[in-house]
């Protein structure tokens, strides 16, 4: 008896350990996936609610080649730690690679999206810094439109990041 609940402890544990990410605590990409597919899965209204966000560090890559890893292992925690204060208690957030987060909140309109994600920007902005200086986010975020898989709604997102970066970081774009 006490063997076999050891055993689906140790389960349970391991399980955490797939979806959590190690530097952050944040739910990773697999996490991250699997709610993505419940929201488009879904019949309910609600999901016309959603917005996504994918949010990109600034030229990431300088602060590792100037101040080291580690440098950039306490900035990616940081950020973390500035992202779960803003969010709310039933916006989700994930570590979804590298130096890209990706939330997932309950906004209501597109309008509502554009707000958040400014708000977003400008806590980050106000709030990080490295031994360099301040470092900045990106961020392109789209509502959920009805998309059928998933992929469809984050390439929505992931586009409106790449229009971020391109008008010249620290910026936002919400698409259409
Ligand atoms: P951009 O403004 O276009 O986003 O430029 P960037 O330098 O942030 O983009 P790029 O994709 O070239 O670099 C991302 C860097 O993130 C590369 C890699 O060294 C760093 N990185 C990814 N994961 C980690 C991590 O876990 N720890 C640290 N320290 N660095 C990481
Ligand atoms: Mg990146
Ligand atoms: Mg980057």
């Amino acid at each position: 008896y006490h063997f076999s609940r050891r055993l689906q402890g140790d389960r349970t544990r391991l399980e955490q350990l797939a979806t959590l990410d190690a530097l952050t605590g944040m739910p990773n990409r697999r996490a991250l996936e699997k709610a993505l597919q419940q929201q488009t899965n879904g019949l309910r209204e609600a999901r016309f609610r959603q917005g996504l966000v994918v949010l990109d560090i600034d030229h990431f890559k300088d602060v590792n080649d100037r101040y080291g890893h580690a440098a950039g292992d306490t900035a990616l925690s940081d950020l973390a730690a500035i992202l779960r204060f803003e969010l709310r208690e039933n916006d989700q957030v994930f570590r979804f690679g590298g130096e890209e987060f990706v939330v997932l909140a309950d906004v209501g309109s597109r309008e509502a999206l554009a707000c958040f994600t400014e708000r977003l920007r400008k806590a980050v902005y106000q709030a990080l810094r490295g031994p360099g200086g301040r470092i900045t986010i990106s961020l392109g975020a789209a509502m959920y439109v009805g998309e059928q898989r998933w992929q469809d709604w984050f390439a929505r997102a992931d586009a409106a990041l790449y229009a971020a970066k391109g008008l010249g970081r620290n910026s936002e774009v919400v698409a259409e």
